[in-house]
């Protein structure tokens, strides 16, 4: 992998991560393979990874120095987030989910939190390796919608907020949660005014974990990246204190400093996903032999091959275009964002396709570890909006004044 373009900063984290991934991630996945079908959620990952992530300084990527965080150059921080994601979902995507949320979710709070609640907060997050930061949108009868979104009432959040007195008592429920079953704060969004579009009249609020009413109903057990534990959550009269709104009204618009660099390292993390399945079936068809030939020997198989490593730097191209328009905050990054989003995670789909194939047999056994990453990659065609939503977005960004609204009065 090249280093073009690479700042001495950014050279320096990636080799850091590199050697995290490699002398603890790989080698724990590698030899806890039957951890990763373990039903229990509390034990699957063990606290030693998080501690290590903490040790390099990638647990709290984004959260203010001043409070003992990792603030990167504002005129890179996206691109960098990308190498660093990267890097870890290289060597597993459910540890780079799990960390990745802090970062994105302390960039939303270092904007919008009020400052006696970050003083509160951040140090926290700093203090503990495990704690962890979720944010939470989707609901049983409501997600890509919201991507989308209607911006009309029938479309509203089910999830309501009231206020009461002094509080905001908020109740609902929220489904498919990064982070969900484990974090210690969330962000929630809640209907505030179901008489207008969901633009208006949605809210966001702060939420610790500890707050009654709040339940926890189940971890989500997923087909992949299933070292981050995904969470169903419950509000039954949860009442939050006022100043824990952090948005009143057009919270889906103010969210987009989270949206922006997260379909960027959702990206990202699609890319080390399919990188590993590169290296991976890279060594295996340089040593194993059929016919009397190492497998890339076999023309049918040298053609795989070059397929996989096109549609890895293709992702990698358009994603360094990407992140540099977040980075520079251009007119078109919302575009390229979703664009880098979906096109990462159906190229990725089929690397390791590829990638399952070129090991024949070895590649559908548990213990051998390449189908994880098929599992894994499955993933990223669901997550952050569906492929066909995101392309939808696509061509919202492009033509907002006639594609611009797919329900309501014909406009
Ligand atoms: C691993 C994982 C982690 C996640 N993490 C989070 C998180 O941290 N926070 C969070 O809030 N959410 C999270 N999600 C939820 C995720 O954003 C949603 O699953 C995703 O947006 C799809 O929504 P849905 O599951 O409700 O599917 P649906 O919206 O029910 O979609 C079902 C199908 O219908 C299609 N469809 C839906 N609406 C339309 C439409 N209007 N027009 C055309 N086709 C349509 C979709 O493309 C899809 O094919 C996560 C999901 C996964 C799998």
């Amino acid at each position: 992998m090249s280093d073009r373009g690479l700042s001495e900063e950014q050279r320096m984290m990636r080799q850091s991560c590199r050697d995290f991934v490699d002398d603890t991630v790989i080698p724990f996945i590698r030899s806890n393979w039957r951890g990763e079908w373990s039903m229990e959620p509390e034990g699957r990952l063990p606290p030693r990874i998080l501690e290590a992530a903490d040790r390099i300084g990638i647990r709290t990527l984004g959260v203010p120095e001043e409070f003992g965080g990792v603030e990167l150059d504002p005129a890179s921080e996206v691109q960098t987030f990308a190498i660093i994601s990267e890097e870890i979902a290289r060597g597993d995507s459910g540890l780079s989910d799990k960390l990745v949320q802090n970062w994105k979710v302390s960039v939303l709070l270092r904007n919008l939190l009020p400052r006696p609640l970050q003083e509160q907060w951040f140090p926290r997050l700093v203090a503990d390796p495990q704690f962890l930061l979720a944010h939470c949108l989707t609901e049983p009868r409501g997600a890509s919608d919201r991507w989308l979104p209607y911006n009309v009432p029938e479309a509203a959040m089910a999830t309501r907020a009231e206020k009461k007195g002094g509080e905001w008592v908020i109740n609902g429920r929220k489904q498919f949660i990064s982070n969900g079953y484990d974090a210690s704060l969330y962000v929630v969004y809640a209907s505030t005014n179901p008489k207008v579009g969901m633009l208006q009249g949605t809210s966001s609020f702060l939420v610790p974990r500890n707050t009654p009413g709040l339940t926890v109903a189940r971890c989500n057990e997923t087909l992949g990246c299933r070292y981050m534990n995904n969470g169903e959550l419950v509000f039954e009269d949860m009442r939050v204190p006022a100043d824990h709104l952090l948005v009143e009204g057009d919270a889906l618009s103010k969210a987009a400093v989270y949206f922006r660099p997260g379909k960027i390292i959702q990206a990202s993390k699609n890319l080390g996903v399919g990188v590993r399945a590169f290296e991976m079936t890279a060594d295996y068809v340089q040593n194993y032999v059929q016919g009397g030939r190492i497998l890339l020997k076999h023309q049918a198989v040298a053609l795989r091959i070059a397929d996989m490593a096109t549609r890895i730097e293709a992702v990698r191209a358009l994603l360094a275009r990407a992140a540099a328009a977040v980075d520079e905050r251009a007119d078109d990054a919302d575009a390229l964002c979703n664009m880098v989003k979906v096109y990462a995670s159906e190229e990725i789909m089929k690397v390791a396709q590829h990638a399952v194939e070129l090991h024949g047999g070895n590649g559908m056994m548990l213990d051998f570890g390449i189908e994880k990453l098929f599992r894994d990659a499955a993933i990223f065609l669901h997550m952050d909006a569906t492929v066909d939503v995101s392309k939808f977005k696509i061509v919202k960004s492009l033509f907002p004044h006639t594609a611009g609204a797919y329900a309501g009065p014909e406009g």
